[in-house]
């Protein structure tokens, strides 16, 4: 699996573009905004869209995904059924973050613990990791040893819980019990910020450490 990161939106949220080196068929990650920025990635790498899959539903992070999939005919998968309230507050988030008016949307596919996503030959595992949001979902390539994390952790700290539904010792268990079993060599692409590892973070994370 082949990837690129573009930041999009003025939260330089980091969209990722990931796809498989077999096929040319790949997924985007995230579209928060900046759909012409996407759109220049995707071609340059020659890259054939299959889907959109989204972490959650924060305006940062799904903001393109109603006018991607319109436009494009995409699926959408993911988040997990609980971040729903967020998606469909869509409007009311554009207001209050200041972004352009911006559509709700309706998952093709809402995804779970336990879940596989693919696309090409890329098979990814859906981690349920509630704590940011409650249905905060994180992406990993078992084989590539890369996690999509969102907003769960970032290098050095991890997500807001003060949102509706955030809670911190749920973030924490999401990040213990569910990330850190998966090794400590796995990268991980954050929401915002430089790319880290398990093993890193485990080891100086002030939030989440050892
Ligand atoms: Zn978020």
């Amino acid at each position: 699996m082949k990837f690129q990161i573009i930041p999009v939106t003025p939260f330089a949220q980091n969209c990722s573009l990931l796809w498989c080196e077999q096929t040319q068929r790949g997924a985007v990650v995230d579209p928060g905004g900046d759909v012409s920025r996407i759109m220049r990635a995707v071609e340059a790498n020659g890259v054939i869209l299959e889907k959109i899959l989204v972490t959650h539903g924060h305006i940062d992070h799904a903001g393109a995904v109603a006018e991607m999939a319109s436009r494009l005919s995409l699926p959408i998968e993911g988040p997990q059924c609980e971040d729903k309230f967020w998606i469909d507050g869509m409007p009311a988030q554009s207001k209050m973050f200041g972004f352009p008016n911006v559509l709700a949307f309706t998952p093709d596919r809402w995804l779970e613990q336990g879940d596989t996503i693919c696309f090409g030959n890329v098979e990814m595992d859906v981690l349920h990791c509630p704590g940011h949001t409650p249905g905060h979902v994180v992406f990993f390539n078992r084989r590539g040893r890369l996690a999509i994390v969102g907003d769960v952790l970032f290098q050095g700290s991890i997500g807001r819980t003060d949102f509706p539904k955030g809670d911190f010792d749920t973030l924490i268990s999401s990040i213990r019990d569910r990330l850190w079993p998966l090794g400590n060599d796995v990268a991980f692409i954050p929401g915002h910020g430089p790319m880290s590892t398990f093993g890193d973070e485990r080891r100086s994370n002030p939030f989440c450490g050892d």
